[in-house]
Parts: structure tokens; sequence; C-alpha cells
């Protein structure tokens, strides 16, 4: 058998409270012949019990954030940052909002809720924030930072639960603007198992701090104020709504059962009541008979059953029970350093109580940190039949199944005849033609690595001169079977046509096969349109990069799970690796520039000494931290990409570089989808700065200048 023969599919949508659990479960565990993907909206999840701390700047947002796609890869899973907006139960598929449908075997459902607007009309000038999902409370945070900063300080949190109430005392602890705040709710401090003496201590803080409580229904709000359903007219500049949860449009749309309130009815083995295949788990699930209050520990406690029910269930082994608390403690952050607990009959406030929070949040983000070098050693689970398994003898050359083929280009062309080659129209005598394999890296979504693979081979067209006309593919699918190897032609191909499209690129011939590294080999005719050749560079011409380098050694980091880099940072890489240079290209080549080359897998060294050999010349560089994705200098410093010494032993000797400059490592780093490298005439800087910066979103990068022939090849200075 295969290693990674496919013949699962687990879609996991969101990455609330439980579906990370599983995940961090299949870091350790591997189900040979499951495939797993996670859809979730954004690259991070937030985790709610830290949020009021982050709120009040106890914690930064890195430490309250679970990295989703650096999860997805220790667990050997494939990320998608999307969104699911319907699901078809019966055909076992997802849409998705950008992406193409995706189809699962077994589903886990945790996306959480949203804040209850129903009953509330909201004027278009209102300045009004939704509490829940809490991850989109925690990116309006700049906002609200903003309107605070405006003087709009008459601040009303419609709700009364203890959210509104620990939600008031972080704003108190967050601004230094003496703020109005007033907690308005049907009810205040309706929660069942809250006792006395905590609620009476809640409001005696809250009074302590100059926050207002006030009983009412909200109907209506406008740019000034709230009007209740008394008639009553409240000042208010600026709300916040937490007023309990609801559930997304395309889930209460589903044929999933619901309960009286539209949440999905769940078993007690957190699995829908009418789908045997679809687990829900957190806010957007309610337990048949067993109604709780929505609240992330008990997301956290399903997610402990979830994913040995996701184990047992795909290992066809009987599920385990979940059985909800009656009670479970409260720990709500009060003053700075302080929390009250509230369990059963017991309240106490103090700071104990606050460290005791942070310890017990902490261990459970903390789950989710993973450090270099970490021992990732997985125990190995057999799927349920898993001994049916076919056998890939590969005497077919690993073809991908017809019928996967067919319906793709029936979908995108109506044209189910599998031509082996077609006829190119050709103005020119001469094409231009590149050939490039790149291995997909490792819970990349497949549709972001076509776009990367072509931009990376389009490069080596632009660079000579050229425009795309044409191409042929190979792609290398994992071993698997019927929706799965759907998803990677699909995902592969459509990423490529969304990069060739715009080149107007007639995609003339393919070939897909089945294999252990799956990855994408494209081979690009090109038209030649400009002169373009390495030897015509001048004295003086000044060299420019198209966009900042790095993609070697900042995906070795991320991938060695260095701490030094967040979510975030690997959002600025992806958005690098997907930015293309054909409008860099047409700004040089309107500024009279002949000569260019791309930064590929040999780096900015020896693509430079490529011309300067051809040229004649020598460089002079004055390269600073602009020339980097990310500023960190550190990074540079201790993470290499494989390729780096390789590069460092064949262009070293050419180049004069202090020892201690900071930025050494960075002419040595291979690229993907590199940046060009331009040569530009002086008297020409400034019609091709203008021409770049009004095409690109970046001003394009000065890193030296050429020179005189001289002993060494490339200078660079202090
Ligand atoms: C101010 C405030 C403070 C709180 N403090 C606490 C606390 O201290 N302790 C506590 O227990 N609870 C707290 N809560 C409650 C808690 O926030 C929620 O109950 C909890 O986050 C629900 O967890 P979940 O796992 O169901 O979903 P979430 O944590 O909301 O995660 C859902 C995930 O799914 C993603 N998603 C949503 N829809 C889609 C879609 N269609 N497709 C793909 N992805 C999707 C979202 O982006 C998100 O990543 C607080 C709530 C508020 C408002």
């Amino acid at each position: 058998m295969l290693e990674n023969n496919f013949t699962k599919q687990l879609v996991l949508i969101g990455g609330g409270h439980a579906n990370v659990q599983v995940l961090k479960k299949l870091c350790m565990n591997r189900i040979k012949g499951l495939h797993t993907v996670l859809i979730s909206e954004s690259y991070e999840a937030t985790y709610s019990g830290m949020t009021p701390g982050y709120i009040h700047k106890d914690f930064s947002k890195e430490e309250i954030s679970i990295d989703l796609q650096r999860l997805c890869f220790n667990a050997g899973a494939t990320f998608i940052k999307d969104k699911v907006v319907k699901i078809e139960t019966n055909n076992q598929k997802l849409e998705l909002q950008n992406f193409y449908s995706i189809n699962y075997d077994l589903l886990s459902i945790n996306t959480g809720s949203i804040s209850n607007s129903k009953k509330i009309s909201l004027e278009n000038s209102s300045k009004c924030f939704f509490v829940k999902p809490i991850s989109v409370l925690v990116k309006n945070l700049g906002k609200i930072d903003q309107i605070i900063k405006n003087k709009k300080n008459k601040i009303v949190i419609i709700g009364g639960g203890v959210a509104s109430y620990e939600l008031a005392f972080s704003l108190v602890k967050r601004y230094e603007e003496p703020l109005k705040i007033t907690i308005l709710g049907k009810k205040i401090l309706g929660e069942k198992n809250l006792n006395q003496k905590t609620k009476n201590k809640l409001r005696a803080i809250a009074k302590n701090l100059g926050i207002k409580e006030y009983l009412g229904e909200v109907v209506s709000i406008s740019e000034t104020n709230l009007t209740l359903k008394n008639g009553e007219k409240i000042d208010c500049n600026f709300s916040l709504l937490s007023t309990g949860a609801n559930i997304d449009m395309w889930l209460l749309e589903s044929n999933l059962n619901k309960d009286e309130s539209g949440f999905i009815a769940v078993d007690k083995y957190l699995l829908s009541t009418n789908y045997k295949n679809i687990f829900v788990t957190g806010d957007a699930c309610s337990i048949e008979n067993n109604i709780r209050a929505k609240s992330g520990v008990m997301a956290v406690r399903q997610g402990e059953i979830l994913k040995e029910n996701i184990f047992l269930k795909i290992t066809g082994k009987k599920l385990i029970k979940f059985r909800p608390q009656k009670n479970w403690l409260y720990l709500i952050g009060t003053y700075k350093n302080y929390a009250l607990l509230n369990y059963f009959f017991l309240s106490f406030h103090g700071r104990w109580c606050w460290k005791l929070k942070v310890w017990i949040d902490k261990n459970f983000i903390n789950k989710f940190k993973f450090t270099e070098n970490q021992n990732m050693t997985k125990k190995n689970f057999e799927l349920e039949n898993s001994k049916d398994n076919k056998m890939y003898c590969q005497g077919c050359g690993s073809k991908v199944s017809k019928s996967t083929l067919v319906n793709y280009i029936k979908k995108i062309d109506n044209n189910v005849d599998l031509r082996d080659s077609s006829i190119i129209n050709n103005n020119s005598s001469k094409i231009l033609q590149t050939i490039d394999h790149i291995k997909l890296f490792s819970s990349l979504n497949p549709f972001d690595f076509g776009k990367i693979s072509y931009l990376h081979s389009q490069n080596d067209i632009l660079a000579a001169g050229g425009v795309v006309k044409s191409l042929s593919v190979s792609l290398g699918i994992p071993f698997s079977r019927n929706f799965i190897e759907k998803f990677y032609l699909e995902y592969f191909m459509e990423g490529i046509k969304s990069e060739a499209n715009k080149d107007e690129c007639l995609i003339s011939s393919g070939h897909s096969y089945q294999s252990r590294e799956s990855g994408i080999t494209l081979t690009l005719n090109g038209e030649i349109k400009s002169n373009s050749s390495k030897n015509s560079a001048r004295e003086g011409d000044l060299i420019y990069l198209s966009k900042p380098l790095g993609t070697g050694y900042l995906l070795a980091a991320y991938f060695n799970n260095s701490e030094m880099l967040s979510s975030n940072d690997f959002e600025k890489i992806i958005k690098s690796l997907m930015k293309g240079n054909l409008f860099a290209v047409n700004s040089a080549r309107s500024s009279g520039c002949h000569t260019m080359t791309d930064i590929s897998g040999y780096g900015l060294s020896s693509h430079l000494i490529d011309i300067c050999h051809s040229s004649d010349l020598s460089s002079r560089l004055i390269i600073n931290k602009n020339i980097l994705i990310n500023s960190n200098l550190d990074l540079l410093k201790i993470f290499q990409s494989t390729g780096f010494e390789n590069n460092y032993k064949s262009t070293s000797k050419y180049i004069e570089i202090s020892e201690k400059h900071p930025l050494k490592n960075i002419l040595y780093d291979p690229q993907t989808n590199g940046p060009m490298l331009m040569a530009i005439e002086r008297k020409n800087k400034e019609k091709f700065e203008n021409y770049f910066s009004d095409k690109f979103d970046n001003k394009p990068i000065l890193i030296g200048r050429f020179v005189n022939k001289s002993k060494k090849i490339i200078y660079v200075d202090e």
C-alpha cells in the first residue's frame, strides 16, 4: 500500500475551539489514507478566554491567536482560507465563497455564532459593532480605537450578560479617555450559574468604574442614539452588540435539523441528529435535551470529545458520549491583574483568581504553539475497511482517472475531446520556451500554489523580453480516489488559469499523474515583444528589484515552526509569492530597459553575476532592510533554505561584502517567483519609478548600479 493513498476526506469548517483540537490530535497521530482539509475565514483563530485580556493590553494578538496554517502544516492537513456559504448534505458537498466546491466523507462544523441582531434595526450611519464572532471584534478594535480617539465616548453595550461586563471592564482599562459606558439589557446578569455574591460583586465593580446599568429592549440604533421598545431614546455614539448568539444563514438554510432557536441539533456524540457523517460543535450546535449556554469553555470541552470521536468514527469504532456539565467555573477579568471566580456557591475576587485564569488559558493556547525541532513522531491508525483499499500498481504510468479529467474539462470547456496536442498559432518564426517544476508546499492551498507556479514560470518569459502565449502543464497529484483527486486537479488548474487568463494564454496540452510528491511542471511558450539580453547593461545603469526578497529562508523558518514568524508574517510571504512581475516588467520596458533577469532558485547573487559577466561589468550595491519581505534580521541570520549552501559555494568568491554585513545571506537565498532584477538608465529613473508606482502598490527597490569591471563582480557597501 502506498504511503499517501488518500481514500477518505475529512473536512473541518471553522478553526473554532473544537476543530483546532482535532488538528492537534492529527499532529501526533496519523490516519493512513485520510486527507484532511480545514476551511476557515482567516489564517488565525482567536481564543475567546483571552480576548478581554487582549483588549486591555495584557496579551498581544499573537498570544491569543492560533496559527491555523501552521497547525495544518504540522497536522498534515491542507488549509483553505475561505468561507463556506452552502452545504449540500445529500451530495456531501460544500460551496465556498471564493474557491471551488469541496466534497467530504466526514464533516466537522465548528463555525461559532454571530451576535443576535434579529429584532434591531441598524441605520447605516450607526457605529454598532458585533461582539460575535469574537475574531471579528478583535479585527475591529483598530476602528473602535479611532472612534474613541474622535471623542465619541458615549458607549452602550447591548446585552446585559457576563460578557458585557467583562467587555466593559476591558474598555475602561484600554482607554485613558473618560468613557461613559452603559450596559443595557432586557435582563441584567441573567446567567443561571452565577451566584448572587458574584452578581453583586460584578455590579459593584461596574459602579466603581462609573459603568451604568439600564433595563430595556433596543429596537433601533442610529448615529447618535438608541431607541428602546417603549420609545425612549438613549444618547449613544458607539455601541457593541453582545446579545447572545445566532447562526449564519448558510447553516440556517441547510437540511441539518435545528432546535427551536435555530441551532444545529446534535446527539450525545456531537453528530447531527439527521446526518451521521456531520459533527457540529461549539456555539453553532445545541445538544438534544441538554441545552447549555454558549461559551468558549463549552466549545473546548466538546473539542475533547470531538477529536476522539472523529478518530473512532473513521477507524470504525464505537463513539463516546459528551456529558455536558450543569455548572462550570467562571473566571471573569475585572481590574488589572484581578479576576472574579464563580463556582456553584463560591465567589472570590483577587489576584490569585487572575493568575489561575491566565494559567488555565495559557495551558490551552500553548498546546497550539509549536517549537523548532519539536518531536512530531506520529502514531499510525488505519481507516475502517482499509484492507479493501486498492493497490496502485502504477502500470498505467499512474494516470489520473479519465472520469476526473473528463469531468473537469467538461466543466471548463464543454469539450470532452481529450486531445494530446494542439495547434498553436504563432506570428513569429521564433518562440521563447521555458520549463519549470515546483513541488507543492505542504498544507498550502493548491489553488494558490497553481498561481505561484504559473508566475514563477512566467518570469522566465518576461525576463527574455516576451509575453506568454501558450502553456503545457503536467500535474503531480497525490495517490487518491475520486473527489480528492478532483480537488487537486481542479484547484491546481484553476490557480494556473487565474493567472494564465490575464496573459490570454492558450492551455495547449496537459498531463496529470498520481505521485507521492505533488507538484506542477509547466512549459510556457512566449512571443518576443522587446529586445532583452543579459549583455546589454551599461556602466552607470541603476539596478532595481520589482519586489522584496526572502521566500527561501522565510518558508524554511515558518515550516520549521519558528516562533519568530506569526500567521500575519506568513500572510505577507504568501502575498509576495502570489505577486506577479508583469506590470513591473512593462514599466521597465516602457522606460527603455533591455536587461532584466528574474531572481529564482539561484538567488540574487547568481542572477546579478550572470548579467555582469555577459555585459562585462561589475556592480556596486547598497542594500538595507527594505529589500526584505520580513524585516527581522535575526531570521535571515538563523534560517537557510535548501539551496542556500550551493548558491553560496558557487558565487561567494565573486563578491566583496563584510562578514558582518547583516544582509549578507540574502544574496544567496533561493526564491520562488522572486522579483525581477532590472537595469534602468539613470536618465530614465524618474519615468520608471513613476510608471511603476502607478501600476504597482509598492515602489521599485533601488539596490545599486553597474560599474566598470573590477576584480570582484559584486561589491556590497556597508
Ligand atoms: C467579549 C466576549 C468575551 C468572551 N469571553 C469568554 C470567556 O472568557 N470564556 C468563554 O468560555 N467564552 C467566552 N466568550 C464566548 C466565546 O467567544 C464563544 O462562545 C466561543 O468563541 C465559541 O467558540 P466556537 O468554537 O463555537 O467558535 P469560534 O471560536 O467563534 O470559532 C469559529 C471559527 O469559524 C470560522 N468561521 C465562521 N463561519 C465560517 C464559515 N462559514 N466558513 C469558514 N469558517 C467560518 C471563524 O472565522 C472562526 O475562526 C466570550 C464572548 C465574548 C463576545
